[in-house]
């Protein structure tokens, strides 16, 4: 990077807020070496910062936990990594709205911290809430089991500030419940990774902290019967918050104690409805083959969404599925299937009420050919696809990563996508490539 416009971030953020040489390597992603990193302590430096990047046609890649950073097609160039993590303050927190305004860069366990002093919460849960921030969530609408009953970030996000690819600070929506009128503009920033403007602000929808919660797990000889297990409870008035579908891998990660398909079903509220669904669930999965559920520690939902993705400590691929809730537990046994004809191991966990289904590929082999893995990836898109749903390549070697394509063929959409990429970043500057449609 020329030392003219080095000189300039540093006389934007402050010379102890921009990284260089060997300070970036925590940044290097699939060997693409940022210029520079640099942290912004306002929304006037972020404006300011993309600005700069902008005239010098630089590419600016949007950081928060960096949890996510390898998600996407690989980017020709690093360019200037814009981190979030000084804007990390709750700006507004009005308990009586159950609404909370914070800046991006807040991590999801400080912010959840901050509520539950006041009994509430953001209910959400995606994966390693240390590291992963509120900006990094909505950028790529990250969520974990508990969107069962809650939901995603798309539902409860009220408004957002956004900092345009022209340095403009825009804000959408409002600070209270749906209010505004005109196209939805959160939502538009939400799933975007960053290609669209960096988030600075958001408005939330809070709740209450439920009095107590429970999560309890159920063996079954078969994930199918797992599934029909699943279904029966989804077909009931119980209201659990989780309903995730195990397979034998996936179950033995966990640490439920044995390795076979597993159901995994949680409730919140009030202690007796909790207690009254915990009884009533027993006896409904017992109609399925289930076993008698075991109750499992609270600390296990930390890593129940990402059960599937932890089964190996050196996955061949990982990827997220999204196909109808019916279609689940074929879904897993399809894959893992596929996986064994060509002597692959794999692990699956799904989202089951919401159809969204995780499966990590493992090649105990010596050398990694790249043929069987990238074979059986794309026939896991395959069965993706004939449920009519989606297939995305969360995590993979750039060797796989040239052959299967990280995101789906959008077909025509792909043109809108296009255009509204070109009219909000026409410079294409914000994580240039990695998305959708070669955005
Ligand atoms: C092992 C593992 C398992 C995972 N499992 C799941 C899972 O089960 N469910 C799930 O939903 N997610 C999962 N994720 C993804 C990850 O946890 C989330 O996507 C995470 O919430 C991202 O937050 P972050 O702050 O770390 O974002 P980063 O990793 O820093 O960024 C993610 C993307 O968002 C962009 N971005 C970040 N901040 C902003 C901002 N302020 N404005 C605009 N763009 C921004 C970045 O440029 C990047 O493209 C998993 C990740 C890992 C590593």
């Amino acid at each position: 990077m020329q030392a003219a416009l080095l000189d300039r971030l540093r006389s934007t953020v402050g010379p102890a807020n921009v990284l260089t040489g060997v300070e970036v390597s925590p940044y290097v992603v699939e060997g693409r070496t940022p210029d520079a990193v640099v942290f912004p302590g306002s929304v006037d430096e972020v404006s300011a910062l993309v600005v700069l990047a902008g005239e010098s046609r630089i590419p600016v890649v949007p950081w928060g936990g960096g949890t996510a950073a390898a998600v996407g097609t690989p980017s020709s160039r690093a360019g200037l990594v814009l981190g979030l993590r000084r804007l990390d303050r709750v700006l507004e927190h009005e308990p009586g709205d159950l609404t909370a305004t914070v800046e991006a860069g807040i991590t999801v366990a400080k912010l959840q911290a901050a509520l539950g002093a006041h009994g509430q919460w953001l209910s959400l849960d995606p994966p390693e809430a240390e590291r992963a921030t509120v900006g990094g969530v909505l950028a790529t609408n990250a969520s974990g089991p508990r969107r069962h009953l809650y939901g995603s970030a798309r539902d409860l996000l009220i408004g957002v500030t956004v900092v345009t690819a022209e340095g403009a600070v825009v804000r959408g929506g409002g600070k209270v419940v749906k209010n505004v009128a005109g196209y939805d503009l959160p939502k538009l920033f939400i799933g975007s990774y960053g290609t669209l403007g960096v988030i600075v602000e958001a408005t939330v929808r809070l709740r209450p902290r439920p009095d107590e919660e429970r999560l309890l797990a159920v063996r079954f000889d078969r994930v199918k019967d797992g599934g029909a297990a699943a279904r029966a409870v989804m077909g009931s008035d119980l209201i659990p918050n989780a309903v995730e579908l195990l397979d034998a891998e996936a179950a033995r990660a966990l640490g439920v104690g044995w390795s076979a398909p597993a159901l995994v079903v949680g409730f919140d509220g009030l202690a007796e409805q909790v207690e009254w669904q915990c009884a009533e669930l027993a006896r409904l999965v017992a109609a399925c083959g289930g076993r008698e559920p075991q109750r499992l520690s609270g600390e296990t939902w930390s890593r129940l969404g990402t059960v599937a993705h932890g089964a190996f400590a050196a996955p061949a691929a990982l990827v997220r599925l999204g196909v109808l809730p019916t279609h689940v537990a074929d879904t897993m046994e399809q894959g893992a299937e596929a996986a064994r004809g060509r002597g692959l191991a794999s692990a699956w966990a799904a989202h089951a009420g919401v159809g969204v289904v995780r499966g990590a590929l493992f090649s105990a082999r010596e050398a990694q050919e790249v043929e069987p893995i990238v074979a059986t990836l794309l026939e896991w898109r395959e069965v993706a696809r004939a449920g009519g749903g989606h297939a995305t390549l969360e995590w993979a070697p750039l060797s796989v990563k040239s052959e299967v394509p990280v995101w789906d063929d959008p077909g025509a959409a792909g043109r809108i996508m296009r255009g509204i990429k070109a009219q909000l970043d026409p410079n294409n500057i914000l994580n240039p490539g990695r998305f959708v449609a070669g955005i």
